[in-house]
């Protein structure tokens, strides 16, 4: 085929973007790229009762924030404009009218309930109801009267009763139906306004699309589009079927999950970049090795043949994995900034040192939203299980604990000024004069000021971040509580 490559993306505004569509967007926009072609934003706004007020901005914005830019679209135009469909409106009647005169449509007057008497009769034979045909059989003047009388009418498809209709695509390969199998769908609705089904062969023929590229929902439906670019003879486009983006083998990514949504990622706190890398990957594998990959280099990695058919799996856990990785690579100063909103959650007005805690931080986060109850120790000390004070591996016991909180209060009440090296160096020397263990004094001075487990830094960091004043009160408060249980055991 030596037609330009024109590719596009054909969201429907009714709601946020779902990771599914905007992966065959990247897809979309990847494809293009690599071949040097037009990308096309094309906004499918026909079905006015599913429409979203705000949705296309949020299209927009999503897809900018994701580096994906279209070449024509509604906002900057181009030689197919305009590019949202219910400023078409009026260029799809025409062709319509045109199937009707060449007989491959038909004008159909049944009402809801006519159609809905007539499938409950099909099911209770037992068949499945597709379309009877009805009113293809209406005659010239009965139809012509109808018209005149301002009957309402929809314009359906009337597809071949004998034969097959087949394509190749270029992920699913071919994929073929026998004409007596398939519905005579609806093209014109109503109100007037064209069914996805009919504007889409109308628009990808209008703005010279070569390639489709889209969910794999459409496949089965493909057939009678093909019929249509036929009876209107026109070129049929290459289509490239994208498998659904699944959170299991048997699940979907869900609204109710809060795992669809591009918004819900970036609500949560991943990062964009991460995002795109993985979900680059979630059904289609460079053929190598490879996992990190820029824009860039995806567009110069991509080929249709490194796309799967198999449903995709979109693992949250490689996703965060990803996530920590590009939040690890992230400039010092960048991830103090988005790190900044988080510990404000919770250490607001705390006087902690950002600076120094995005240090302890930034390699352990794993997504932005994880911080708060990360660093809510800091804010307060919870209440903690004692057993948290036996350090397996240092075997502090009962007996060593009171005199080793003690130390530590002994050896941190006079230091001026409070700074890391200060701390580092009198405990060292305090813990050895004593011929105590590090560990021994560490972990359960690290224990009582935190009250955690596992801690971004050491005792002496969060010594250091939480300042002298609130670390020897908490350490005091340790010791006290520690003092009272021993009284209570002694009686
Ligand atoms: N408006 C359709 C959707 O949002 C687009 C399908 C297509 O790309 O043809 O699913």
């Amino acid at each position: 085929m030596n037609k330009p490559i024109r590719t596009r993306f054909a969201p429907s505004p009714t709601g946020f973007l779902h990771m599914g569509s905007l992966r065959t967007a990247l897809y979309c926009f990847l494809f293009t790229r690599k071949h040097g072609g037009t990308f096309i934003l094309r906004i499918e706004d026909t079905d006015q009762e599913r429409q979203v007020p705000g949705a296309t901005e949020v299209i927009y914005n999503t897809l900018r924030d994701c580096g994906i830019r279209w070449d024509e679209g509604p906002d900057v135009g181009g030689p197919a404009a305009p590019y949202i469909q219910s400023q078409r409106k009026d260029s799809y009647l025409p062709y319509a009218r045109e199937l009707v005169e060449s007989g491959h449509a038909y004008y159909c007057f049944c009402t809801r309930e006519d159609l809905a008497h007539r499938r409950r009769q099909a099911e209770a034979l037992g068949e499945t109801w597709k379309y009877d045909k009805h009113c293809l059989h209406l005659a010239k003047d009965d139809i012509q009267a109808k018209l005149d009388a301002g009957t309402p009418y929809v314009i359906r498809q009337n597809t071949p009763a004998t034969g097959e209709s087949g394509f190749d695509d270029l992920v699913y390969g071919h994929i073929a139906a026998p004409n007596n199998t398939l519905d005579d769908m609806v093209l014109i609705k109503a109100d007037g306004m064209p069914t996805y089904n009919f504007a889409n062969v109308i628009d990808d023929h209008l703005m010279g699309i070569s390639h489709v590229i889209r969910g794999m929902e459409y496949l089965s439906s493909t057939p009678k589009y093909n019929l249509l670019y036929k009876a209107l003879g026109w070129e049929i486009p290459q289509y490239i079927h994208l498998p659904n983006v699944m959170r299991d083998s048997q699940h979907k990514l869900s609204k109710r999950d809060g795992d669809a949504y591009y918004s819900d990622f970036i609500q949560k706190g991943y990062l964009t970049e991460a995002l795109i890398n993985y979900l680059a990957l979630v059904g289609w594998n460079p053929g190598d090795e490879r996992e990190f990959f820029t824009m860039e280099e995806l567009v110069e990695a991509f080929s249709v043949s490194g796309l799967s058919k198999s449903p995709a799996i979109f693992d949250l856990n490689k996703l965060t994995w990803f996530n920590a990785e590009y939040i690890r690579r992230l400039p010092f100063e960048d991830y103090l900034g988005r790190a900044t909103p988080w510990f404000e959650q919770v250490l607001k007005g705390k006087g902690i040192d950002y600076r120094r805690l995005s240090e302890l931080m930034q390699g352990r986060t794993e997504v932005f939203g994880r911080i708060p109850d990360m660093v809510r120790f800091l804010a307060e000390t919870p209440d903690f299980d004692k057993e948290l004070y036996l350090n397996k591996k240092q075997k502090s016991t009962g007996e060593s604990l009171l005199p080793a909180l003690k130390l530590s209060r002994d050896i941190l009440s006079p230091l001026s000024p409070w700074a890391e090296e200060v701390l580092h160096d009198a405990l060292m020397a305090g813990i050895q004069e004593a011929g105590m263990k590090n560990g021994t004094v560490l972990w359960p001075l690290r224990v009582a000021i935190s009250g955690q487990a596992s801690t971004p830094g050491g005792a002496i960091e969060i010594a250091g971040i939480l300042g002298k004043e609130e670390t020897l009160r908490r350490l005091g408060a340790a010791i006290e509580d520690l003092q009272k249980q021993d009284e209570r055991n002694d009686l």
